[in-house]
């Protein structure tokens, strides 16, 4: 009632804006529910800042009605008597603590140049666009492993206290679960593009690698072959699968998890803080890759590039071109359809001819020399190649077609090691076959075209994956000792997970919902996560259980994964002979009318929403059916099969889910579709999660321009939803929302305590604490008798506070001043 909103009185709040999604503010009175608000202007969103108005260029005042819009103003955290805003390493620490409470603290942060921040277990890191070498120093890596693996106790509460945070506290961490706790690790980073996970992957591997020397490290020295491999195979794996695309010169156009694994030393030094007998040694690793944008290959945005691999071969020396194939002489990427033009001349600071010998040097590292390396690259010429290819229809009739660029095709044949005939036909026909009866059906020059796309597109396909498996071979970890037969359980694992965050954008597609899907499995696993970190602190702080509420998502999970679910949906219209995008919607529409997350688009019928966690995202389906059959017609298919190049006639085996049963053509195409391989493929992942412990970096795109000390409001709180933080300090706070420990706690409100006080022991905090407490919050006691429940609980180390009570001491606390 008026009475809650009259005490509400703190001087400074936030107040919601449309543009600049929160504007700090003072409250300069409440009455009858409305709160009167004097709201600074700024000249732009850089010059926001809590300052308590000083730099505003004007003011102007308003009232918000309370209950119309509870949420539309917040109290503000910790401020200076002049309303600047005080620092938070640790948001865990902020008295208020809300969505603007953590955009405010980043912001002040990032300005500051310090981009790492945590909220109890999660790390924030936003992107600096610049490099602040003096944070990544070997000396910042030491001090990290010595301070939180080699000189901590192991016993005490919390060994980051008084540390600044840093990605290498998530490194040093997992190092230290694995080698002292003895239990399988994970850090699982997630961001938009550009966001910053693949270099924070990048850091933290390089931290991992570096812990392990142990606490009297001396620099320089041989670098270890088996940590170089597994350090080298990153940037490779980029050439093939990262692009130039709007959003990061240096875009993972493909999700990865990379296992590291430990020796471990042996079992009955377990337990003993025997250093020298705890060091977990690389040994080795193992990679899966997921999704990898293969439509990129043939087609891309003309601000944008396709994968670097393309450039970088074609900015090799004249001779090593001419060595892989004399029809590369003298050309560049504008002589490739698929490539073309590019301004670019730098890639994460080197030219496209220095990555192209770093890669080549790396491919010999992992044994993918010689001539590996030649049907490597052969192959991705091939892919080259085929786009140069051009269908015209034959004379008299449009319906059939043939090859008309004769010298590529020449070329082509050439590099695959099949006849040119067999090449042209295979593109131009197509083999039906009937009941005992096989016949060619004629393509006309449009499908001829498509059909060698799409080849192009598998044979890349075929080439990264059979990249990621040299490398796991050149990786993976060796047996500790001759003839002792170690499974890879034997390893200790520490999983780093670089997996494309949550999309929605104005058209959303297949790949969107793949995308979002991961998102909503990776979220679950957050969630169960957080909560269970609460209850441990409960329990830890000697507390009683308290009700923690949380959204969880399983209806969403339900409606894309589940029996009648979308994507089995998808399948069934797959294998349908006339199967549509159109009939699709009609069916998932149709029978998930319950489920609480679907959209229904009254006005298009080819478009479906789904309420995600992170909010409602719309999909296209056009093109669905397509895009999950991933077929390529079987001629085109038995074609590859006949290529001298091994990477290109090679049948994939792995990766291959569940067998499918023999002489069911239906479950066989299912089978194949890329949502069940795709379905399987994070059904493992998850699996392998679970065993581990997880951490959680979130990485944070400040700005869409990509500039170094910019923090777009709006873009933030968007991207801190969609990682969820938000929603977990709300689990966190969903019982007690604010804490304090007990000694700042007492010094705050001591100006509450009651004359008549003083019965408690003085060297008793926590006695002296409840005293002062059981006075101040008197009023807001509920319950009689055993039902007493009180608006604060004292823990062993924390005050916590119910929702009402710290505002409430504080615009006391305030009125007194
Ligand atoms: P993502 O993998 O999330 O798409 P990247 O890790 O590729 O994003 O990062 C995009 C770009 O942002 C990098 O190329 C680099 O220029 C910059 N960047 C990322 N992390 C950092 C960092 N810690 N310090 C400075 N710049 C960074
Ligand atoms: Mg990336």
């Amino acid at each position: 009632g008026d009475d809650e909103t009259k005490g509400k009185n703190h001087a400074f709040v936030y107040i919601a804006s449309k543009d600049y999604a929160w504007i700090p503010a003072t409250l300069l009175d409440t009455d009858k529910g409305k709160a009167h608000v004097e709201v600074p202007h700024y000249k732009d969103e850089q010059s926001i800042v809590c300052d308590g108005g000083a730099s505003a260029s004007k003011k102007t005042k308003e009232w918000v009605d309370l209950k119309k819009y509870p949420n539309k103003v917040l109290p503000l955290q910790n401020v200076t008597g002049g309303g600047q805003l005080i620092e938070y390493p640790d948001m865990v620490d902020i008295p208020f603590l809300h969505e603007a409470g953590i955009l405010f603290n980043l912001k002040l942060r990032h300005l500051r140049g310090r981009p790492y921040t945590r909220t109890g277990d999660i790390i924030i890191a936003i992107n600096p666009f610049q490099w602040f070498t003096e944070l990544y120093t070997e000396k910042k890596q030491i001090m990290y492993s010595n301070r939180l693996v080699w000189e901590s106790t192991h016993t005490e509460q919390d060994p980051r206290r008084g540390l600044e945070p840093h990605v290498y506290e998530a490194s040093a961490l997992v190092y230290r679960g694995l080698a002292f706790d003895r239990e399988d690790q994970s850090i699982l980073v997630s961001g938009e593009s550009g966001a910053g996970k693949t270099e924070t992957v990048k850091i933290c591997m390089n931290h991992i690698a570096s812990v392990q020397k142990g606490r009297d490290i001396k620099s320089g020295g041989e670098i270890d072959p088996v940590v170089r491999r597994v350090l080298n195979s990153n940037p490779l794996l980029e050439a093939f699968g990262n692009a130039k695309t709007t959003r990061n010169d240096n875009s993972s156009r493909f999700g990865k998890y990379t296992q590291l694994q430990f020796h471990r030393p042996e079992d009955e030094m377990a337990g003993s803080i025997d250093l020298a007998n705890t060091i977990c040694k690389l040994a080795g690793s193992k990679c899966e890759a997921y999704l990898l944008e293969k439509n990129r290959v043939t087609g891309h945005e003309d601000v944008e590039r396709t994968y670097h691999i393309f450039y970088q071969i074609l900015a090799a020396p004249d001779a090593e071109k001419t060595k892989l194939w004399d029809g590369l002489k003298g050309t560049d990427f504008n002589s490739y359809k698929y490539v073309g033009d590019t301004d670019t001349k730098k890639i994460e600071g080197m030219t496209d001819a220095q990555h192209f010998e770093k890669t080549r040097e790396t491919l010999e590292l992992i044994h993918l020399g010689g001539d590996k390396y030649t049907m490597l690259m052969r192959a991705i010429l091939v892919v080259m190649q085929t786009g140069n290819l051009t269908f015209g229809p034959r004379e008299g009739d449009s319906d059939k077609s043939d090859c008309t660029s004769k010298k590529e095709l020449k070329g082509l044949a050439e590099l695959m090691g099949v006849p040119e005939d067999a090449l042209n036909k295979a593109f131009t026909e197509r083999t039906m076959k009937t009941r005992g009866e096989t016949y060619k059906v004629p393509q006309d020059a449009k499908t001829a075209k498509e059909s060698a796309d799409a080849f192009a597109k598998e044979v890349y396909g075929k080439l990264f994956l059979w990249l990621v498996s040299g490398i796991n071979e050149a990786t993976k970890a060796e047996k500790n000792f001759e003839g002792g037969g170690l499974a890879s359980s034997d390893f200790g694992i520490i999983g780093l997970l670089d997996i494309f965050g949550f999309e929605s954008f104005l058209i959303n597609r297949f790949e969107q919902l793949c995308i979002n899907y991961a998102n909503e499995k990776l979220q679950q696993k957050f969630t169960e996560d957080i909560f269970r970190s609460v209850q441990a602190e409960y329990i830890e702080e000697g507390i009683a259980l308290a009700e923690i509420t949380y959204d969880d998502n399983t209806d969403v999970l339900d409606l894309i994964e589940g029996r009648t679910g979308l994507c089995a949906l998808l399948n069934e219209e797959c294998v349908r002979p006339k199967g549509s995008d159109e009939a699709f919607v009609n069916k998932a529409l149709a029978q998930n009318k319950k489920s609480p997350c679907i959209v229904v688009n009254h006005m298009d019928r080819m478009s479906f929403g789904i309420h995600h966690y992170a909010g409602k995202v719309m999909y296209s389906a056009e093109f669905f059916v397509v895009r999950n059959q991933d077929t390529l017609p079987t001629d085109v298919e038995e074609l590859m099969q006949i290529s001298t190049n091994e990477i290109v006639s090679h049948v994939a085996v792995d990766n291959e889910p569940a067998k499918a049963k023999p002489g069911r053509q239906k479950s066989n195409i299912v089978g194949k579709t890329i949502w069940t391989k795709y379905k399987t493929q994070l059904a493992t992942l998850m699996t392998d999660l679970r065993k581990t412990t997880s951490r959680y970096i979130r990485c944070i795109k400040p700005n869409k321009p990509k500039k170094p000390s910019v923090m777009e409001h709006v873009g933030t709180v968007e991207q801190l939803r969609c990682a969820g933080v938000v929603a977990a300090v709300t689990i966190t706070r969903s019982a007690f929302p604010n804490r304090l420990d007990h000694a700042p706690a007492y010094r705050r409100f001591l100006p509450l305590k009651p004359a008549a006080a003083g019965k408690a022991d003085k060297n008793d905090i926590k006695a002296l604490l409840a005293e002062l407490m059981d006075s101040a919050l008197a009023s807001l006691v509920q319950g009689e008798g055993e039902n007493t429940k009180k608006a604060y609980v004292i823990g062993k180390t924390k005050i916590y506070f119910r929702a009402g009570a710290m505002e409430y001491l504080e615009s006391e606390r305030l009125k007194g001043c």
